[in-house]
């Protein structure tokens, strides 16, 4: 195959792993930096661009979108898609998980379990708002936050209204969540590859925190999930239509509740920490969905 991946750094662990992941198994891989590139938007034509370097023949592509350049990163997903090149996760789907309060609605419409979410733009509505979560404590996340940046655990209702009236002076928008005490400042991070759960770990924030992301110092464990556990993450990875995820659960008394499904899951931690090779796990699949789209294309001319 010959296999693009997405990315603005070669040498960021995730992109190396799937990099070499494809090498090994004897594929033709490019890295592309996707900021850079231009499209052509041509009837019956569409074309894309690294510079004055065409970019074709690509069977697939591994999109790795940066947070910042969600918007541009998908417009770059998409022409190839127009082109009729495979991706692992469609631009639909990346847009989708991207927007936590639209990946939210849609799980919560499929029944999959859910911190109580509220979500509103009255300040006049921010009394309600917190009683609708269950009152203090309760978190307060900023709806285009990554990496625990800009959440926050309000622990009086005081606290909560400065938070809420904060973000509001800065135009930021919001989310009010109940606060899944329960969970004890750990969380689980599944990651799914073609409709199976195919590694997980558990991550335990740092004493007086209660953000376990690895970004802000918390440690990451194997940990062995329930059946339950396994069947949200995938009944969550397919709703948004991702073929790839790391999909974010707590461990409440309710049983297990989604907090977010992730579109590019970092590799580093889920690698180093259960010792499997996710990458290549990546690229099995992909060569499985290219060869089978190639043969179903010519039973159709057939
Ligand atoms: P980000 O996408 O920025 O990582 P998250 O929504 O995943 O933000 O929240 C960051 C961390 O904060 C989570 O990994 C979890 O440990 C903790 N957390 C988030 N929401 C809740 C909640 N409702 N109850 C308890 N802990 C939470």
């Amino acid at each position: 195959m010959k296999l693009a991946i997405l990315s603005r750094d070669k040498s960021l662990y995730s992109t190396h792993a799937l990099y070499q992941a494809g090498v090994d198994k004897g594929h033709e891989v490019h890295v592309i930096d996707y900021v850079r590139c231009h499209m052509e938007i041509t009837s019956m034509r569409p074309a894309i661009f690294l510079g004055s370097q065409k970019l074709d023949g690509f069977d697939a592509i591994i999109p790795r979108i940066g947070a910042s350049y969600t918007f541009f990163g998908c417009a770059v997903v998409r022409q190839f898609e127009m082109m009729g090149v495979y991706s692992v996760n469609e631009s639909v789907a990346i847009s989708r998980a991207r927007d936590k309060l639209r990946s939210l609605q849609l799980l919560a419409r499929k029944g999959i379990g859910l911190p109580v979410t509220g979500f509103a733009h009255d300040p006049r509505a921010t009394d309600a708002l917190i009683d609708q979560v269950g009152g203090a404590p309760l978190v307060i996340k900023l709806i285009e936050g990554t990496q625990g940046v800009g959440v926050v655990l309000a622990e009086t209702r005081q606290a909560a209204e400065s938070v809420i009236e904060a973000f509001r002076g800065l135009n930021a928008n919001i989310l009010a969540q109940e606060y899944i005490k329960e969970a004890k400042g750990a969380d689980i991070r599944c990651l799914v590859v073609g409709g199976k759960v195919v590694a997980a770990m558990k991550r335990q924030s740092k004493e007086g925190e209660f953000r376990s992301n690895l970004h802000r110092g918390g440690s990451a464990s194997v940990v062995k999930i329930t059946p339950e556990e396994r069947s949200t993450a995938v009944r969550a990875a397919g709703i948004l239509g991702l073929n790839v995820a790391g999909v974010d659960l707590l461990r409440s008394n309710h049983g297990p509740l989604v907090m977010e499904v992730n579109s590019s899951p970092g590799l580093e931690g889920i690698q180093t920490t259960t010792g499997k090779d996710i990458a290549g796990m990546i690229v099995d699949f992909i060569e499985k969905q290219v060869s089978r789209k190639k043969s179903t294309r010519t039973k159709g001319k057939g």
